[in-house]
């Protein structure tokens, strides 16, 4: 395991800078200094190695001595879409947990029984909190996380997903086999609030197999996760 720091970069040239707060953290919290190497990450899937040449009041300077290709991205195309939750944490408590099981893309959406709120900032915070669980787990990409305005907006960015899950606390059965699944899964959870018959009708319509996951009723949160983690498993990725 590599135990160099990690930042994310806008872009990636033979010398590179740290700016704003990828540069605060490096120089007042981890105290780096000329000389530090460090890992720098451009959400392309490469890794960078680099060391600080220049450190300057609001700029790091560094040069890159060495690339490679992240090895620890999943194999399979894998989107999260849930409802968005009253409680700031517990958004940023899914998503740090999808990019910690390697899922590619999360989405956010407003629907029927969805009343929270969600503007520019806190999409923003979500975007950071999934570029921290990202170092974190030492992926070498940050998903990204989108905000959908209806579940529909959220179920068409799914369009061409092999496989198209629709987690739905009153279905009875599951009508799709989660235990063979292959290929890029896509996967909605709802809010606290829970979907509608309607919105599991429109889910049916684009595509989407309704899933159960048992008879208890889950925690959203809790569902996202389960439903992830059983994904994710048997599309062979957490072995
Ligand atoms: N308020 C609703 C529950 C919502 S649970 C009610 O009282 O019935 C939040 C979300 O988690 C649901 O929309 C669904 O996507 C998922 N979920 C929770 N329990 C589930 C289960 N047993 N099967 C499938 N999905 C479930």
């Amino acid at each position: 395991m590599s135990g160099l720091k990690r930042f994310f970069v806008p872009s990636i040239g033979a010398e590179c800078e740290l700016v704003g707060e990828e540069f605060e953290h490096a120089k007042n919290v981890l105290r780096l200094g000329v000389g530090a190497e460090v890992v720098l990450l451009d959400n392309s899937g490469k890794e960078y190695t680099a060391i600080v040449s220049t450190v300057e009041k609001k700029r790091m300077l560094l040069n890159v001595v060495r690339e490679e290709v992240g090895a620890r991205e999943a194999a399979t195309d894998t989107l999260l879409l849930f409802g968005y939750l009253k409680n700031a944490d517990k958004n940023e408590f899914i998503v740090q947990k999808a990019v910690e099981l390697g899922v590619k893309k999360i989405g956010v959406f407003s629907s029927e029984f969805s009343s929270a709120y969600m503007n520019e900032n806190k999409l923003e915070r979500l975007n950071k909190v999934s570029r921290e669980a990202a170092k974190q787990c030492l992926r070498s990409v940050a998903p990204e996380v989108v905000y959908y305005g209806t579940l529909q907006e959220a179920l068409r960015s799914a369009d061409g997903y092999a496989n198209k899950l629709f987690a739905c606390e009153f279905a009875t059965e599951s009508h799709a086999d989660l235990s063979t699944l292959q290929g890029a899964t896509a996967m909605v959870v709802g809010s606290e609030g829970g979907f509608s018959r309607a919105e599991e009708e429109l889910a049916n319509a684009l595509g989407f197999a309704s899933v159960t996951l048992g008879k208890r009723i889950l925690r959203a949160e809790t569902a996202a996760i389960a439903l992830t983690s059983v994904v994710m498993f048997a599309l062979g990725e957490l072995r």
